[in-house]
């Protein structure tokens, strides 16, 4: 510890730093006289690490020395921002974040920060400009040998240098530490000094650029809303007004308050967003409103263009770098004060927040499965408790989360029971597929039912949307000869078949191969495929209605940027009749045209071997169904399956999501999942086996070891239960074999401190090295 003469004589500041620096979350710098009113909580500053200088961000600007360890601190080098960058609720946000999710901070930063914000110092090599550059390009060193061994003049470079010479030239920009990492042990640094010195490339210091953001309470006045164009607004309903005024009241009171807006699609939820976020704005307040996928959503962000104008601002990840950029320092200038964007955007760098919206709550969209695994739901309310202002979570199928804390009023229930102009809901009619399959000798894939309805509605001049969640031709190839599946060598998922392109494929990693006609394992021309996706329902009905246009919809069709929106379009404006797809067909966009919707196959969500399996089948069918029937004319919703009598299948059809919930909360309590005990999926991965099981059992001791303790053996009840360590239901994927330990916690601070300590006790006891180890708060799937 520091004594008190050393903060006598200093003041000490705390930085969390932007790079990982052991599983440091921040170290406490000396303030140097130069920079004593310039050190800030919020602003960017450099520090030095060992030899490095890195970005780091003020936490606390003054920090008692009788609490910090060690001895002989260093001195913040510089201040970047004259204004702080990150507020006091980004600060907490951040630090709940390490928590939760068990992550460092840093890497809370690099989740929550664009690149560009946490740009770091150092040296970078660029081109000169081109009158400075030598006019001929230079040699290479080995060609010397094939014209004969004379030097040609000038000098020619070496492999290293030449190598550097690519790079800088390709990147234009990059940063000495990068050439270092890329080229290890081959001497970069004579190599750009040589360079440099024959005026190949330019070295030079650089320096993040600060940030220009407004200060909180800048905005002298509030957004004039004659600037965004006069749209007319519709008369509230009487349960659209009876929300909107529940939420104006949390938002009059600064009082955070977590409402779920629950109403089926087309009962005018957006209006009800779009109403509060203009209360809010009207006065003075930022809006964040999240949607699970920007290119889905497109009609809800036009409509917030429409009405807020100029003051919207869009973040997501299909932007490029500079775009997403260029948005966040507007956001941050509070130039744009409705944040609309996807997952990312609930760290959109708001000021004076004062309400946030995620559409689609339950949408799996919200869950990152890279890096840290947040939830951007869960945390857009963490965010609300922060700022103390309202978080509206609207859906057609709330997640049984957020439904049972509705029920149990921790949550703030609100209802829009009907659909708009009292549309009737589609009729949804069940097919059992058992029983057309009777006596036939492959299984169809229309039943009777929905061949005639698909050739009525083409007659009458109307769409039709068939959905199967599943791409590619079949899905399962194997030789009838020797027996063998063809599986992708990286990964334990056989390979589906996309006619089309002549490919094997994998969904999990991208392996690709030419499609075969003899078993590469015995030779023999016997290879067979099952399992139906959508490139065969698209054949099948080529078929079955040959003057029928038709378009399908999945990642296949839809690659390359802007090819989805464009498809859209074009459906939307009756060029296509029928539009098969996966579950991209079953979001929000609204075609009055539609009034046929078949699914084909409902059990290929159901059969996954994930908790959530049931509840993805519900949400997915009443999806799906909701495209049906949205204009004038009465939808009609096919669904086909071999499960007819499953409760999820049953409710759907009756538009029933009470009683699905109701089922659905049953079993859950039984098995012991989410919402009644909390999960944490704690994984392993490495591409050697019996190292991955090695660490898993390591970290499966400590927790037997903690679980014996006092602490955890007497909290009866509430004792978390550890399953496993066994290997994933995937058990392996991109040729990184994977283990897992599921731990369910009845009580959910008792399962969070038991992860934390026995993950310290995993790190002392010299785990193999080399593997991989994601720990998963409230995972979304643990396959
Ligand atoms: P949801 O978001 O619940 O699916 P929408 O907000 O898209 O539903 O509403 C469905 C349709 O009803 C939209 O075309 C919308 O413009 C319209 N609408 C919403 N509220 C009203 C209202 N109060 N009066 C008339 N039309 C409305
Ligand atoms: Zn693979």
């Amino acid at each position: 510890m520091l004594n008190d003469e050393y903060s006598r004589k200093f003041r000490l500041a705390s930085v969390s730093l932007t790079v990982p620096v052991g599983r440091k979350n921040a170290l406490v710098y000396r303030v140097p006289d130069a920079l004593q009113t310039r050190v800030r909580a919020g602003v960017r500053v450099i520090v030095p690490v060992n030899s490095r200088k890195i970005t780091g961000i003020v936490e606390s600007p003054d920090v008692r020395a009788d609490t910090v360890e060690g001895k002989n601190l260093r001195d913040i080098l510089d201040v970047i921002d004259e204004v702080p960058v990150f507020t006091e609720d980004m600060r907490n946000l951040s630090e709940w974040m390490s928590s939760y999710y068990f992550s460092p901070r840093p890497a809370v930063l690099r989740t929550i920060l664009p690149q560009p914000a946490r740009r770091q110092s150092g040296l970078v090599v660029t081109l000169p400009s081109r009158k400075n550059r030598p006019r001929k390009a230079p040699a290479i060193e080995k060609e010397r040998d094939s014209d004969g061994g004379e030097t040609p003049s000038p000098a020619p470079l070496s492999r290293t240098e030449a190598d550097v010479l690519a790079h800088v030239t390709a990147k234009k920009r990059v940063a000495v530490r990068s050439l270092q990492r890329r080229l290890p042990g081959k001497g970069v640094k004579e190599a750009l000094e040589r360079l440099q010195a024959r005026a190949l490339i330019k070295v030079t210091e650089s320096f993040p650029r600060p940030w220009k953001v407004a200060l909180p309470g800048d905005r002298s006045e509030p957004p004039d809303p004659a600037s965004a164009s006069e749209t007319v607004r519709p008369r509230l309903t009487e349960a659209q007004q009876a929300a909107c005024d529940d939420i104006r009241g949390a938002f009059d009171a600064r009082r955070f308050e977590v409402f779920l807006l629950h109403g089926v699609t087309g009962s005018g939820k957006t209006e009800v967003y779009l109403t509060a976020a203009e209360y809010a704005l009207r006065h003075g307040k930022s809006v964040v409103f999240l949607v699970p996928e920007i290119a889905l959503t497109h009609q809800l962000l036009a409509q917030a263009q429409e009405r807020f104008g100029g003051q919207v601002g869009v973040l997501h990840s299909a932007m490029t770098e500079k775009q997403r950029w260029e948005e966040w320092t507007r956001i941050a200038r509070q130039e744009a004060v409705v944040a609309v964007g996807a997952r990312s955007a609930v760290f959109a760098p708001v000021h004076n927040l004062g309400l946030i919206v995620v559409d689609e709550e339950h949408d799996a969209a919200y869950k990152q499965e890279e890096g840290i695994r947040y939830n951007a739901r869960d945390l857009a309310v963490v965010r609300g408790k922060i700022a103390a202002c309202p978080v509206v979570l609207g859906s057609a199928t709330p997640a049984l989360e957020s439904y049972t804390h509705a029920r149990t009023r921790q949550y703030t229930a609100l209802s829009l029971p009907e659909r708009i102009a009292a549309r009737p809901l589609p009729k949804v009619e069940v097919i059992d597929l058992r029983k057309e399959f009777r006596g036939a000798d492959i299984a169809p894939i229309f039943s009777a039912r929905l061949k005639a309805a698909l050739s009525a509605t083409h007659r009458a001049g109307k769409q039709s949307v068939l959905f199967l969640n599943r791409r590619g031709y079949v899905t399962y190839v194997q030789c009838r000869a020797c027996g063998e599946p063809l599986s992708c060598p990286h990964c334990s998922v056989s390979l589906t078949l996309h006619r089309q392109r002549r490919q094997l494929c994998c969904h999990y990693c991208g392996y690709t191969r030419r499609s075969v006609r003899v078993c590469p394992a015995c030779r023999e021309p016997a290879l067979d495929g099952s399992g139906i996706g959508t490139e065969q329902v698209e054949a099948a009905l080529t078929h079955l209605l040959p003057d029928a246009r038709i378009a399908r919809l999945d990642r296949d069709t839809v690659r390359r940027r802007g090819s989805l929106a464009k498809l859209l379009r074009a459906w939307r404006a009756h060029e296509f009749d029928v539009l098969i797809g996966t579950q991209l067909v079953a979001k929000g966009h609204d075609v009055p045209g539609v009034t046929l919707v078949g699914v084909i196959l409902a059990d290929v969500t159901l059969n996954r071997p994930d908790f959530r399996a049931a509840e993805r089948t519900f949400q997915l069918l009443t999806q799906v169904a909701g495209r049906a029937g949205r204009g004038e004319d009465l939808g009609t919703v096919i669904v086909q399956t071999y499960a007819p009598r499953h409760y999820s299948i049953r409710c759907a059809a009756r538009h029933d999501y009470a009683g699905f919930a109701a089922q659905e909360q049953r079993h859950r309590k039984q098995l012991g999942y989410p919402p009644f005990t909390r999960l944490i999926n704690v994984r392993f991965e490495a591409r050697d086996a019996e190292r991955v099981e090695a660490a898993a059992r390591v970290f499966a001791a400590a927790l037997d070891r903690l679980l014996q303790s006092d602490e955890f053996s007497s909290a009866g009840s509430r004792r978390p239960l550890v399953l496993g360590p066994a290997p994933a239901p995937i058990e392996r994927i991109k040729g990184q074999v994977r283990w897992q330990l599921l731990v369910k916690g009845p009580h959910r601070q008792l399962a969070h401190d038991l992860i934390g300590r026995a993950r310290d006790a995993f790190e002392r006891a010299n785990p193999p090295r080399g593997v991989r180890l994601i720990i998963d708060t409230d995972p979304y799937s643990v396959v």
